[in-house]
């Protein structure tokens, strides 16, 4: 599949900038402390001298193996104070890679397929590409509640703020306590955060490691269809397919604007129950009332959402969402 040696090659890239970089921070440490290029340099040659010391005789070189390991020792804590005393972090010299779990090669120890590769290809499947950049903007850091209204409304327990504030604070466990199991439809109107909430999560999990689909109903749909009739031997497709069952986390964003027939609704009835039979976690938003989901979908959806799902309300005035 040309998708899979397109992000083979993308690791390939990502490792050879990653050990520039390095090379880079390196040259800049070397010069503002060049004590550090010397400690470097003994600290190769003791390493040598190790290794042959070792291979010519083992037993006689005992007491010179001792002394040299030993001002390898004194070199690394100098080196370590060295680094301390100008408040530069430890593993400043390490490769810093994008994911720890498989150091950018999309494998892991065992050999098996990275989450953060079948994330690359989740992106190419859904046309994700372009989702990390635009979660950058959409997360924690940067929700703000204070642009929520304190005003109390009529028929509401908590004002907009209040409310906002709790399903924030539920949006935050969710992460916390992730892999749980544990489902959540955020619905109320448009332009109340709920998409901005499902961002942040969305971000917080693809940063912790766990892959994500974040997607509208709409394009599920196709993805459904192309599996169904028109692309069933397209392997990215049988994968986008099958990771609708098995990816971490499940985000439908806006469910209710496709339009509902009895295949699409099959379909999701099975994603939604399998998810929640084999404790995978669904996030669902919705501008539908939830005294509707039934007649919208069916008695069968209605009653697994309500039954397993946490329901979130959002209302009060519409937000304009530009910070
Ligand atoms: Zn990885």
């Amino acid at each position: 599949m040309s998708s899979y040696q397109d992000i083979i090659e993308t690791y390939r890239l990502t490792r050879e900038q990653r050990k520039a970089e390095r090379r880079e921070r390196k040259k800049e440490l070397y010069t503002l402390i060049p004590r550090l290029a010397e400690i470097d340099l003994e600290m190769s040659q003791i390493g040598a001298q190790i290794s042959q010391s070792i291979l010519k005789n083992p037993v006689q070189s005992e007491q010179l193996l001792l002394k040299l390991k030993r001002q390898l020792e004194s070199l690394k804590s100098e080196k370590a104070v060295l680094l301390t005393d100008h408040n530069i972090p430890a593993n400043y010299l390490e490769i810093q890679y994008a994911c720890s779990k498989c150091k950018d090669t999309g494998f892991t120890e065992e050999n098996a397929r990275c989450t953060c590769f079948t994330q690359k290809l989740i992106n190419k499947a859904y046309e994700m590409s372009g989702i990390e950049q635009q979660l950058e903007k959409q997360n924690f850091n940067h929700f703000k509640l204070d642009v929520f209204s304190t005003e109390i409304l009529p028929k509401e327990q908590l004002t907009q703020r209040d409310n906002m504030k709790r399903n924030l604070s539920e949006a935050e466990n969710f992460v916390r306590e992730f892999p749980s199991g544990h489902n959540m439809l955020f619905y109320g109107a448009s332009g109340l955060g709920k998409t901005y909430l499902c961002n942040c999560i969305a971000k917080s999990l693809i940063d912790k490691g766990y892959s994500v689909i974040y997607q509208t109903p709409f394009t599920i749909i196709n993805i459904i269809e192309k599996k169904t009739f028109t692309e069933k031997d397209n392997p990215l497709i049988q994968l986008a397919y099958s990771q609708l069952f098995e990816v971490d986390l499940l985000i439908i964003d806006d469910l209710g604007t496709e339009t509902a027939n009895s295949f699409t609704i099959s379909e999701f009835y099975n994603i939604i129950n399998t998810r929640i039979l084999n404790g995978k976690s669904t996030l669902i938003s919705t501008n539908i009332k939830l005294s509707e989901i039934a007649s919208f979908y069916n008695d069968r959806i209605d009653s697994r959402i309500k039954g397993h799902y946490e329901l979130l309300k959002f209302f009060g005035p519409d937000i304009r969402w530009e910070h």
